[in-house]
């Protein structure tokens, strides 16, 4: 049996691997595909392309759009993309921005608390246009003023503890467009996870493409009850680790096996949209 994990990060995100430790343990897990998937990124994918290539295994371009819609957060993957697709390198980027003033306000609220931590040390820490909550905690951590980075998240940066700052979002609907429009598929990241299912209808509605029943945190019931809403509403079904590195001594990645016979069918989906890729909608509309 051929698997995938399609569902990765590294450290042009939250995650802690470079592209190239990504690509050598997924080689390590026998997989035959793996799709990066940074939070608002895409810039590890020429480097794990090519780690990919020298190590055999199938590499997909891939990110993770963090959306909204109406008023519920809904993280949204895309694969196959060009990554040099100039809106999506733009839309990005205004995304990375707002990352990067979010850790600023965080520090901020934890200043007012007297944690004595400087958004500079963060920034250095991350090293990355996309940091995220993980760096602030690991900041904190390195600081001494946490001791591990799940008590910074549970006494300052879950949702609504003291140093929590919401993140401007784009819209959901605007995902699936941007991803589409660069050529990609778009898919419903970790549903079990997010109270995203009340808005399944308006996404795929939007030309939503798939949803990602297997997931590290969704249980055998969760992954089944989710492959049932795929058939109902023809989805396309995705699934991977979401590793950010190692989990307990390991890396997590290959935790999720993803059977690569859903790989072939992202792939015809996309082929079959084929020529369309990139392409703007006027072009397609107006072809002499
Ligand atoms: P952000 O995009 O900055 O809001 O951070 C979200 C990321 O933080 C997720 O992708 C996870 O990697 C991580 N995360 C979210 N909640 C927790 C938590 N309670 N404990 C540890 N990590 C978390
Ligand atoms: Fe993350
Ligand atoms: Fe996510
Ligand atoms: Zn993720």
């Amino acid at each position: 049996m051929k698997f995938a994990d399609l569902h990765l990060h590294t450290y042009f995100s939250d995650g802690t691997f470079s592209p190239e430790e990504v690509v050598g343990y997924g080689q390590k897990a026998g997989l035959a595909a793996l799709a990066l998937t940074d939070h608002d990124s895409v810039e590890g994918c020429t480097r794990a392309a090519a780690a990919c290539a020298a190590a055999g295994i199938e590499f997909i371009t891939g990110v993770e759009l963090t959306a909204e819609h109406d008023d519920i957060e809904v993280h949204l993957l895309g694969y196959f993309m060009d990554a040099q697709n100039e809106k999506l390198i733009v839309e990005i980027a205004k995304f990375q921005a707002v990352r990067q003033n979010r850790i600023r306000e965080m520090v901020a609220h934890l200043n007012e608390l007297n944690v004595p931590l400087e958004a500079e040390s963060v920034f250095v820490l991350a090293n990355c246009k996309s940091p995220g909550r993980p760096h602030v905690a690991r900041a904190l951590v390195k600081a001494g003023l946490c001791k591990t980075s799940d008590e910074a998240f549970e006494r300052f940066l879950k949702k609504n503890r003291p140093a929590w700052v919401p993140k401007a979002k784009m819209s959901a609907l605007q995902g699936v467009g941007l991803i589409h429009q660069a050529g990609g598929l778009a898919v419903m990241a970790h549903p079990g996870l997010n109270r995203t299912d009340e808005i399944i209808p308006a996404l795929v509605d939007a030309g939503l493409d798939g949803i990602e029943c297997f997931h590290t945190k969704h249980s055998t019931k969760t992954a089944e009850r989710y492959l049932e809403i795929a058939d109902k509403f023809n989805l396309l079904v995705t699934g991977g680790s979401d590793c950010h590195g190692f989990s307990k001594g390991k890396p997590l990645i290959g935790g999720v096996k993803l059977p690569y016979e859903h790989v072939e069918k992202l792939k015809s989906r996309v082929e079959n949209r084929g020529s369309r890729a990139g392409i703007p909608d006027s072009t397609l509309r107006n072809p002499h």
